[in-house]
């Protein structure tokens, strides 16, 4: 399955931070907005964190390139990444309260989950990203797989208007991937792919991860 199966690949070289992601993801999957409504905190970023109802989030940093000294301002999309060897699965004290698709590799979390084992699932999690909802139900991004079932695409791959976020076979999502790392690599030399041999959620940074979030580390698994 490692090299089967589905990915992304967010390219964070072509986001130019529009967030259609964000609002395609919400309206597919029917979530509300945060309650409270988040307030101004003097950035785009918004809303502040990852939620039962937000679960893809674009990041804000403006920062200082180290190869230069320029500034940048640079954005990259949060989400689950659908581990290839999930350590949320791992952690569930019932393996069958998240299950892996075996025609995508989608890490799919199920109804019915104890707060105790929520939290072992969620301390399991590199990147802190599964919620726990009002009703005891754990959220987190799907990979719209209602959508992919039927052949379309995540609704936020649907909605990104600048190629930053593409979606397919994992093999073909490699290959792109690597491509564009080739080509930005001469002028970007801390140009990576996070973590790109454990998860499904390609990132392709162009600077060092420090100079994209301030909230969460990139690189986890
Ligand atoms: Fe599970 Fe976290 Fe990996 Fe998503 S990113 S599959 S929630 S461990």
């Amino acid at each position: 399955m490692a090299e089967s199966g589905k990915s992304f690949l967010i390219d964070t070289t072509k986001c130019f931070a529009c967030r259609s992601c964000q609002v395609a993801c919400k309206q597919w999957n029917a979530r509300m907005a945060d309650d409270p409504v988040p307030t101004n905190r003097g950035t785009y970023e918004n809303p502040p964190d990852l939620s039962y109802n937000t679960w893809v989030l674009v990041h804000f940093k403006e920062a200082v390139r180290n190869t230069d000294g320029a500034l940048v301002w640079n954005f990259v999309r949060n989400s689950c990444r659908h581990c290839l060897d999930a350590p949320c699965k791992q952690a569930a004290a019932n393996s069958d309260s998240i299950i892996i698709d075996e025609q995508t590799g989608a890490v799919l979390f199920q109804e019915g989950t104890s707060r105790e084992s929520f939290s072992k699932i969620r301390n399991a999690c590199p990147w802190n990203i599964p919620r726990l909802g009002p009703g005891g139900q754990m959220f987190k991004c799907v990979m719209c797989i209602d959508r992919v079932r039927e052949g379309m695409l995540p609704a936020c791959a649907k909605a990104c208007p600048s190629g930053a976020i593409l979606f397919g076979d994992r093999a073909d999502m490699l290959a792109t991937a690597d491509a564009r790392l080739a080509a930005i690599k001469p002028d970007h030399p801390d140009a990576a792919i996070l973590d790109r041999d454990q998860v499904r959620l390609l990132i392709l940074v162009a600077e060092r991860q420090s100079l994209y979030t301030t909230q969460v580390e990139l690189t986890g698994v």
